[in-house]
């Protein structure tokens, strides 16, 4: 799992920039690829070697200062008590706003890592202006121009110096799945563990993490034995009004980030929607197992929608990915509750597969020979040898004598052929090329 790192800071100040700069360029070119419009606001990062996620919080809050003051004191409440390092950026431009000023009011109170970002400081002449912005109370100020990326590595050097050690997880624990409930507000999540875990102590043993970490839940009941990650996160009910997209997606990520298989939970009666979407593509962008469940499934005329439909319009949804396992439940009639966790843990030894490179070479050698690359410029594309990876989640790599010359549809033609003959349902996988 790795930290989480949050931008706060008013409109127009220059977060995106500065978040830009930092998440990996590979995401747009994935997604200009796969031409599906997905959450901006998130991404990962590296610095010094040591990978965290970064979360532009006012991506989701665009407008004038006015309008939106409380939004952003909400941003800043949730960005405290989710992420574990907390970067404020400010502008030069501009001086110290009696936005800014409530933003630090805000940020002083907590003891969360925070790290001023003076930010448009394009030049050294402005460097005289930086100086104003000790008087937030807020210690250190880092001078930087999120466009030219100037002074950004100072920064990052001490954000990456105050994120927490990396967990290491305990050997008996790490063999346990781990799980967790994710999904708008108000989908059925809490119902959904209260249907399973009660508040029966038997059953319950409350592992507690470091203070704001997530806390893990064993489930040992009808022959199940896993953890549910962060439920007291979900289940406690947020101080402040969750109506905004970013709140739903902001309080998965840890949970997801923390878990092996996602059980994402969608409300029947609103469909799947862009909330829903975004927090799928955080599972997936984690590389972590997805089941989808349709909740509140009692509630719908079974005249009018049938599971069907309902299961192709959400693949339509979360195309290209969509070899996804979608279950329909419901909390008040517990229909399925039990076919939900199963399908969590088929999802979960999915994603443990490992397929013996001689088994694999015998699987796939006779498909690529039947359908090779197209060639490209006269040239022949011969795939000579294929393994899996012994990496965490699967990931397979195929060798050929010209893999530039491999294009995207040929790998999903492959990828296609690997989830026919393989059970990844549920699993993001990941295909290469490589020079042989
Ligand atoms: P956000 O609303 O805080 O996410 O701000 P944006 O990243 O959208 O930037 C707001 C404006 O500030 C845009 O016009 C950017 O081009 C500009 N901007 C961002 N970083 C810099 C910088 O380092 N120097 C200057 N001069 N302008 C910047
Ligand atoms: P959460 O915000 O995702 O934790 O959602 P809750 O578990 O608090 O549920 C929100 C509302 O939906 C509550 O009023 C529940 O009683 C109701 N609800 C949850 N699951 C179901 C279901 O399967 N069927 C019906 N009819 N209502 C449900």
């Amino acid at each position: 799992m790795s930290s989480i790192v949050a931008i706060v800071g008013r409109p127009n100040v220059g977060k995106s920039t500065f978040f830009n700069r930092l998440i990996q360029r590979r995401d747009a070119i994935v997604d200009s690829v796969s031409g599906v419009t997905r959450d901006r606001n998130y991404g990962k990062s590296e610095w010094n070697g040591r990978e965290f996620s970064v979360i532009d919080t006012g991506g989701y809050i665009k407008g004038s200062d006015d309008v939106f003051e409380g939004e952003i004191r909400r941003q800043v409440s949730l960005a405290i008590e989710e992420a574990d390092v907390v970067i404020f950026v400010v502008d030069v431009e501009e001086g110290i706003t009696p936005m800014d000023a409530e933003v630090a009011r805000l940020l002083r109170k907590e003891t969360k890592p925070v790290f001023v970002a003076v930010n448009k400081v394009d030049s050294a002449n402005r460097m005289d202006d930086t100086f104003e912005f000790y008087n937030l109370g807020l210690g250190e100020i880092f001078p930087i121009a999120g466009m030219s990326g100037s002074g950004t590595g100072d920064l990052l050097d001490e954000v990456v110096k105050a994120l927490p050690e990396e967990e290491v997880r305990e050997t008996e624990e790490e063999e346990l799945p781990r799980f967790c409930v994710v999904g708008r507000p108000n989908a059925g999540k809490s119902s959904f563990i209260n249907a399973l875990i009660g508040e029966d102590r038997y059953i319950v043993t409350d592992i507690a993490g470091t203070t704001r970490d997530a806390i893990d839940t064993r489930f040992t009941q009808f022959g199940f034995d896993f953890n549910l990650v962060d439920t007291a996160g979900i289940r406690r009910k947020s101080k402040v009004k969750e109506d905004l997209e970013f709140y739903s997606v902001m309080r998965s990520v840890r949970a997801i980030e923390h878990s092996d298989v996602c059980i994402l939970m969608v409300d029947a009666t609103r469909g799947f929607e862009g909330q829903d979407q975004n927090i799928f593509w955080l599972a997936e962008k984690n590389r972590k197992g997805v089941v989808i469940l349709v909740n509140k499934w009692d509630l719908v005329e079974k005249d009018t929608m049938t599971t069907k439909q309902f299961e192709d319009r959400i693949r339509q949804e979360i195309a290209p990915f969509t070899d996804v396992p979608i279950v329909f439940t419901s909390t008040v009639t517990k229909q399925r509750l039990l076919k939900a966790l199963e399908t969590a843990v088929e999802v979960y030894e999915n994603r443990k597969a490992r397929i013996s490179t001689s088994k694999f070479n015998e699987a796939m050698l006779p498909i690529v020979e039947h359908t090779p690359p197209p060639a490209i410029k006269g040239k022949y594309i011969k795939i000579k040898y294929c393994m899996q990876l012994p990496t965490a989640t699967p990931q397979f790599v195929f060798f050929a004598n010209l893999p530039q010359y491999i294009k995207d549809p040929y790998k999903r033609y492959i990828e296609n052929k690997l989830r026919e003959m393989y059970n990844f349902s549920g699993v993001p996988i990941d295909i290469y090329f490589r020079q042989k």
